[in-house]
């Protein structure tokens, strides 16, 4: 049995950093979807070329690839001893599609990175300019911000009738938001 561990949280709010931080300290395999397509997309594969404008504008892959693509990558060896999710899921269906696996693949915690908007434009466009990014633009980042409160935000809901979700203070510094999460897997 592998544990999975959710990282859900509005796009600028440190996710990936803390999952690379946690997943090292704790010898998880640190899986980010964002990631992943990224590398789709600039390899040129099927799946990048269909990916590419959805990711520039903002929007989400559809369910079917994005699933399809994360049911492969837990294949992968170091998956046994657990993994962290980043960034995945991000829509109802695919948290439904993690329940189907709960007997190899069970949801252990959720945690939901908590940061207000002011403080995510800022950090996005910092990103944007300091590695180019091309989603991290102002146009982008409207749209995601909508897409998360319409698609994302509702499995904050579906987590915690589950008894799953831990709330992260994300505003601050990034060695004292990791204490507060790493303190759930000590
Ligand atoms: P991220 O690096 O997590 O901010 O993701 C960047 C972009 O990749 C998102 O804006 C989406 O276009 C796409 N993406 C990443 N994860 C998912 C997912 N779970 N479902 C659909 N699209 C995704």
């Amino acid at each position: 049995m592998s544990e999975l561990n959710i990282f859900l949280g509005p796009p600028g709010a440190g996710k990936g950093t803390q999952a690379l931080k946690i997943a090292s300290e704790f010898d998880l395999a640190h899986i980010s979807t964002g990631d992943m397509l990224r590398e789709h997309v600039s390899s040129g594969t099927e799946l990048g070329k269909i990916a590419k404008s959805l990711l520039d504008e903002g929007n989400l892959v559809p369910d079917k690839l994005v699933i399809e693509m994360l049911l492969e990558r837990l294949n992968n060896e170091d998956c046994k001893n657990g993994a962290i999710l980043d960034g995945f899921p991000r829509t109802l269906p695919q948290a439904k599609s993690l329940e189907s696996l709960d007997k190899e693949f069970p949801v252990a915690k959720v945690f939901v990175f908590e940061v207000n908007e002011d403080e995510l434009i800022k950090r996005i466009l910092l990103r944007g300019e300091m590695t180019g990014r091309s989603d991290d633009t102002e146009e982008s980042i409207k749209v995601r911000f909508e897409v998360y409160k319409k698609d994302t935000q509702p499995l904050v809901d579906f987590y915690n009738e589950k008894n799953l979700v831990n709330v992260i203070d994300a505003v601050g510094e990034v060695e004292d938001i990791y204490n507060s999460i790493s303190r759930h897997f000590k």
